[in-house]
C-alpha cells in the first residue's frame, strides 16, 4: 500500500521540488501551506508520516508537531531555515525524528522518510521489541504489563504508561513535555514535577526489585531515557 506523506510548506518552489521527488518515490502526498490546514488534515485521514516547514504564515511547525504528539507517534521530520530551529529541534524538546536544513536536496529528503518509515515498520511488527534477551524489563503490550526480571511489576496507570513509553524506544530521550503529552495526554494538573515525580516512584519500584542499575536514565535539560543493554 502506498504510504501517505503530509506536507506543511508555504513555499511553494519548495514544495514542488518535494512534491515531485517524494510521488516519483510512489508516495501519496497531501501538501498543506498553512499550520491549521495540517491539522486539519492530520485528522481527517492520519498520514504515515509527516514533513513540517518551521516557519509558516499561521504560526509554526512546532506548534502543529506539538498537536500530533498529543495524540501520535507518527514519525515527523522537519524542514528548518535556521540555526536557532535546528537547537531546538536537536534538543528533542518536540519528539520529531528527523530534520533537513534548507536549502536541501529532495533526494535526500526522500531518502531520510524511507529509512524512517523503513525504522517505525520494523517497530510495528515488533511492538515489544527492541528489548534485547536477557533485558530485566519486558513490556507486555497486549497484556498491558511490565515484567521485572520475569515477574509482574505492580504499577499505576501512569507509572505503567510512562515506563511503557520509554521501553517502546530504548535509547531515546524524551523530554518532560513529550513524556506529559504521551502519558498524561493532556490533563490539566500536570507539570514537569508530575513527571520527575512518577520517575523517582519508578525508581524505588525498582530498587525494591534488588535493580541495581539505573535503568532509567537522567538527561540534563533534555529529559529521560531507558538503558536496556547488560
Ligand atoms: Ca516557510
Amino acid at each position: 500500500m502506498r504510504k501517505r506523506i503530509l506536507l506543511l510548506e508555504d513555499e511553494q518552489a519548495i514544495a514542488d521540488t518535494l512534491l515531485y521527488a517524494l510521488q516519483s518515490e510512489g508516495f501519496e502526498v497531501q501538501h498543506v501551506r498553512l499550520a491549521g490546514q495540517a491539522l486539519d488534515e492530520f485528522r481527517a485521514q492520519p498520514p504515515d508520516l509527516a514533513i513540517l516547514d518551521v516557519g509558516v504564515p499561521d504560526g509554526s511547525g512546532f506548534d502543529v508537531c506539538r498537536a500530533i504528539r498529543k495524540t501520535s507517534e507518527m514519525p515527523i521530520v522537519f524542514l528548518t531555515a535556521r540555526h536557532e530551529e535546528i537547537d531546538r529541534v536537536l534538543g528533542l524538546e518536540l519528539g520529531a525524528d528527523d530534520y533537513v536544513v534548507k536549502p536541501f536536496s529532495p533526494r535526500e529528503v526522500c531518502a531520510r522518510v524511507r529509512a524512517i518509515l523503513r525504522r517505525s515498520a520494523a517497530a510495528v511488527v515488533a511492538p515489544s521489541t527492541p528489548a534485547p534477551q536477557g533485558s530485566l524489563l519486558q513490556l507486555d503490550e497486549a497484556a498491558q504489563r511490565i515484567t521485572c526480571g520475569g515477574e509482574f511489576l505492580p504499577l499505576t496507570r501512569y507509572e505503567f504508561q510512562l515506563l511503557a513509553t520509554l521501553l517502546r524506544r530504548p535509547e531515546r530521550i524524551f523530554s518532560r513535555v513529550e513524556l506529559m503529552d504521551l502519558v498524561w495526554g493532556g490533563a490539566l494538573d500536570t507539570s514537569d514535577r508530575t513527571v520527575d515525580a512518577h520517575v523517582k516512584l519508578l525508581r524505588a519500584k525498582l530498587r525494591a526489585r534488588g535493580v541495581q542499575a539505573e535503568l532509567i536514565q537522567t538527561h540534563r535539560n533534555m529529559g529521560y531515557s531507558i538503558r536496556v543493554a547488560d
